[in-house]
């Protein structure tokens, strides 16, 4: 890899790295939006670079939505011009994943925000209904089904004792496929307040299960194998666009993409200089080729 080098850029030559590719994957919370918030000056980067012919494709590990509901969000925040064919996120991604690559036959028990189970019904696949169980029902009597073939664990604000409890007897069943929506291990809310991850959720699962979950979202390379299918998409001209050096920017280096941190963001300049002074080889995966302030920086060095 030619660079790593955790290099500020803007201006002149932010546009010569900008005119040198042809897609542009944008990281969402972070990098374009914080939570209901657009970051300042995003939709008119966004819309700065189709503009000039790029590609653009979002890549989200927020499993909560499902596509739909990012294309009302993104016109909501004011971003005029994303269709649902750009929006990559790990709940659609895992879908993906059971139908086209696990060829699924059988049933998927999710663990996951009402966005995991819309998108696996829009794929075609068997869901176990979440019922309420009856206050009669515990762990050692409660109904186990015996279609299920995946267990998927992502966000779950309804995470419970239950849901763990029946995971990890379906894991059992060493053929009964393990996966995650991500791994990230937080997420930061308002107030300097924070809200756990998927991570999280698989870490007790995997615990409990004494297995190990094949994760689908980002830093995994299958993200962007999904938008490749879908797209002909060539690494060498495309830049990943991320907040968090440990999943966006690791995911960027996994696929052979040239990488941008932004520091609107989760990482600071500060972490990635730690990651880049590093005496451990694997820590170079971290370091970013190139640092930005914002987005908006982009929208900057286009009309230099
Ligand atoms: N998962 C959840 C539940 C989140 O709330 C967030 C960010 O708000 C993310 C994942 C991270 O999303 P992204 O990959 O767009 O930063
Ligand atoms: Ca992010």
């Amino acid at each position: 890899r030619a660079s790593g080098g955790c290099q500020k850029i803007r201006g002149a030559q932010l546009l010569e790295l900008l005119e040198s590719k042809h897609d542009v994957l944008f990281d969402c919370d972070g990098v374009i939006w914080n939570g209901e918030t657009a970051v300042a000056g995003a939709p008119e980067a966004v819309r700065a670079l189709k503009q000039r012919g790029k590609r653009v494709f979002f890549v989200t590990n927020n499993c909560t939505r499902p596509r739909q509901s990012y294309v009302q969000k993104f016109e909501r925040l004011g971003f005029a011009d994303v269709n649902e064919q750009e929006i990559f996120s790990s709940a659609y991604c895992s879908a993906a994943y059971l139908r086209d690559v696990a060829t699924l036959t059988g049933k998927v028990f999710a663990i996951g925000c009402p966005g995991v189970h819309t998108e696996l019904r829009d794929a075609g696949i068997a869901v176990v209904e979440e019922e309420e169980d009856g206050p009669d029902v515990n762990i050692s009597n409660c109904a186990l089904d015996p279609d299920v073939r995946a267990v998927l664990v992502g966000y779950d604000e309804k995470f419970s004792f239950m849901k763990l409890a029946k995971a990890c007897c379906y894991l059992r069943d060493s053929e009964c496929l393990f996966l995650a929506t991500d791994p990230d291990p937080w997420h930061p809310l308002r107030g300097g307040r924070i809200t756990p991850g998927s991570g999280s959720l698989t870490a007790a699962l995997e615990t409990a299960s004494s297995r190990k979950a094949t994760v689908i979202g980002k830093p995994s390379r299958f993200m962007f194998e999904c938008i490749a299918s879908q797209f002909d998409l060539d690494p060498e001209s495309a830049l990943m666009v991320g907040d968090r050096l440990e999943t966006d920017i690791v995911f960027g280096i996994n696929c052979g993409l040239s990488t941008v941190l932004t520091l609107t963001g989760v990482s600071t300049f500060e972490q990635a200089l730690v990651y880049k002074d590093s005496d451990e080889a694997e820590k170079k995966d971290f370091v970013p080729d190139y640092v930005v302030e914002s987005i908006a920086d982009f929208m900057e060095a286009l009309e230099e």
